[in-house]
């Protein structure tokens, strides 16, 4: 949940680092969502590699000529990213989702997944999401694909976490061996808790 580096991306899956694009997540003062505009979402697409840079030009003047549909993506991103946190945050707990959530999540798995084709290329046949380029929710397939693979994953679901910093929020698909990190990162959460358990030991 770092603020010097907003692109900071320590969970593991696309998923994971999709649904920590809000710092702060679980304080009401300090919460701060990156997606504040149509093109910070397009900005850290890329970063992802969700997009290329060449996409995100076109979907940049796309969104110019469009901004009461930009607008509308956003918003329906930032529906699907919190759904998505809250389905997962209560699988980090061990405890089943929101009968509601799921449902939402659903209509977006049913939305996306039509587009989803076999293709044939290079000789080789591959899935992929077969979407008009000009689509200005473009970037949210992969993201949505990266959470259903996750989910249905069975023996991979164990190792989803959440930041036990206090109140940081963040999740993160825990790849160590023994499934023993705590933190989403050890210079920022971890951090604080060694110096908090320093101070403590001290007085
Ligand atoms: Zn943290």
């Amino acid at each position: 949940m770092s603020e010097t580096n907003p692109y900071m991306m320590v969970g593991e899956r696309l998923c994971m680092d999709f649904i920590n694009t809000v710092s702060w997540r679980e304080s009401a003062e300090k919460r701060r969502d990156w997606f504040t505009s149509y093109a910070k979402l397009i900005d850290w697409s890329v970063h992802a590699e969700v997009l290329t840079a060449q996409q995100a030009q076109d979907l940049l003047v796309e969104a110019g000529e469009n901004p009461s549909q930009a607008e509308e993506v956003l918003k329906q991103v930032i529906e699907m990213r919190e759904v998505m946190y809250r389905m997962f945050k209560s699988i980090s707990k061990k405890t089943s989702p929101d009968e509601q959530d799921l449902a939402c999540f659903n209509e977006y798995v049913n939305h996306f997944y039509r587009s989803l084709q076999v293709i044939h290329e290079k000789d080789q046949y591959m899935l992929k999401f077969k979407q008009p380029e000009k689509n200005l929710d473009t970037m949210l397939p992969p993201i949505l694909q990266s959470a259903v693979n996750l989910l249905v994953s069975k023996t991979e679901l164990v190792r989803v976490k959440q930041c036990e910093g206090d109140p940081c929020g963040w999740l993160f698909f825990d790849t160590s061996r023994n499934r023993s990190r705590r933190w989403c990162s050890m210079a920022d959460c971890g951090n604080r808790a060694k110096v908090r358990r320093f101070y403590q030991k001290g007085k």
